[in-house]
């Protein structure tokens, strides 16, 4: 144990590295000069050595005073018998730098997405080491790291805290955080032109980093000219030994229309995804919202929580969210009485996603970082204008619905108001591809194929 703090002391190493990669090792075995320290996964077995076996050679020699050499086997595959006693957990923090808000808004990082709020579990646990050593080694060992995965199970959370990570252990480093459909309308606004933004500046702005995260692959694939610009992207960061990051919903050899030299490349690196978490990492998810949030909330009802929301932890911290305003608003208790009647309408037998209003409302929300409750209040401002004529216009598209019954859906506006957002939005998209890109988008988003 004393060998881990050392090594984490002097060598600054972060809490999450260190829980990481470092508290689980075990000393496995003394032989003579010759420590076996045991590791727990196979995949990262690798990894381990190269990052932290000489660390750990020279902080054993120091601490003990021995020359001695180290290596690592997995733990399961060693026959059964007891290990050393496993190390405290009373972490030590170590200085860090601090890393300048502008770098974090250059970078578009979320400074709510970092690894120290992301709860691993068994269906994220790869993912999670992955980002972590990519985070920790960027650009030198997988390269690039490809994370897949359904809605709502934490990729984007896990991109924002790479990029975080980044930027403390090297505040000079050129980050950058993008969605493929920021991508993809800057190309769009390049090639035209548009507010001065030429093609060369486009390069520069993507070539032109240490670490280019590109989140939701999926919204470029079978766009042409966008997967053109990015395969060279792609490749000139590469060649550059730069750390490409790319997030989708599946891995690169389930996309049907990817071109083959783009999946090929994709497939160069790390491939990691991410599950469904299991119940008990709801629990620990919720826990980790109410202690973030500063609630204090029944575990009968947080049980219930867990219990009936399975699929997508957006889904779980919104109905936690939930829970919280209603009982607020009508001044009651938080009991699972009260949990049960905010999530009538969350929790459906069969999971089955219809295309409704309220789906279209949530969608564009989130695609716009608000909330539904912001697109039904009575805001005037242009951050909410414009998403709110968005959901006018896919109700009356996507699921037909007459304009009184949107209108009262936006928090009771009549329907000259309604045909009156429908008409703009239609009139921009004629004249305007990057909205009609992010309309397309919406749509793949509210009914993915
Ligand atoms: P995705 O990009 O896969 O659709 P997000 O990263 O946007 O999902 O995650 C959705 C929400 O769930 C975010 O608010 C995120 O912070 C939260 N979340 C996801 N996974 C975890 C986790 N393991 N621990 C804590 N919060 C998580
Ligand atoms: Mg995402």
């Amino acid at each position: 144990d004393d060998i881990l703090f050392n090594l984490k002391e002097e060598h600054e190493i972060t809490d999450v590295s260190f829980k990481t990669w470092l508290l689980p090792l075990k000393v496995y075995s003394v032989n003579g000069e010759k420590v076996i320290v045991t590791v727990p996964d196979v995949e990262f077995l690798g990894y381990i050595r190269k990052k932290y076996g000489f660390l750990l050679k020279i902080t054993i020699e120091e601490v003990t005073g021995f020359e001695c050499s180290v290596d690592f086997v997995v733990e399961n595959q060693l026959p059964k018998e007891a290990a050393s006693a496993p190390a405290g957990n009373t972490l030590i923090t170590n200085t860090i730098n601090p890393v300048s808000q502008s770098a974090i808004i250059t970078a578009n990082l979320n400074p709510k997405y970092i690894f120290d709020t992301f709860v691993v579990g068994a269906n994220n646990n790869l993912a999670h080491a992955a980002s972590l050593a990519v985070a920790e080694s960027p650009g030198e060992i997988y390269n690039p790291l490809f994370i897949y995965g359904g809605v709502g199970l934490g990729k984007t959370h896990l991109m924002h805290s790479i990029g975080h990570f980044i930027l403390k252990n090297n505040p000079a480093a050129k980050v950058l955080y993008v969605t493929s459909e920021k991508f993809t309308n800057e190309l769009i606004d390049a090639i035209r032109n548009k507010n001065n933004f030429s093609p060369t500046e486009f390069r520069e702005k993507y070539r032109n980093n240490d670490v280019l995260l590109i989140d939701d692959i999926q919204f470029i694939i079978g766009k042409e000219s966008t997967q053109e610009e990015f395969f060279h992207t792609f490749n000139a960061l590469y060649e550059a030994k730069k750390q490409i990051i790319i997030s989708s919903d599946k891995p690169p050899k389930e996309i049907e229309t990817l071109e083959e030299r783009l999946r090929s490349r994709f497939e160069w690196g790390l491939t990691v995804d991410i599950q469904s978490p299991d119940y008990e990492t709801r629990m620990a998810i919720l826990r980790k919202k109410e202690e973030m949030e500063g609630y204090n909330i029944d575990n009968e009802v947080i049980k219930y929580i867990a219990t009936n929301i399975k699929s997508n932890i957006r889904e779980l911290e919104g109905a936690l969210t939930k829970i919280v305003a209603l009982s607020r608003l009508d001044n009651k208790e938080i009991t699972v009485e009260l949990a049960e009647e905010a999530l009538k309408d969350i929790i459906s037998p069969n999971d089955k996603r219809e295309v409704t209003p309220e789906l279209v409302i949530q969608v564009v929300a989130d695609h716009y970082g608000i909330t539904p409750l912001d697109i039904s209040s009575q805001k005037r401002n242009k951050e909410i204008v414009y998403p709110r004529q968005i959901v006018m216009y896919l109700c009356r598209e996507m699921v037909g619905t007459p304009l009184q019954m949107i209108g009262k859906y936006l928090g009771g506006r009549d329907h000259t108001t309604i045909i009156h957002g429908i008409e703009k939005i239609t009139a921009e998209m004629n004249k305007n591809d990057t909205l009609s890109n992010t309309i397309e988008i919406l749509k793949k988003k509210i009914s993915p194929q």
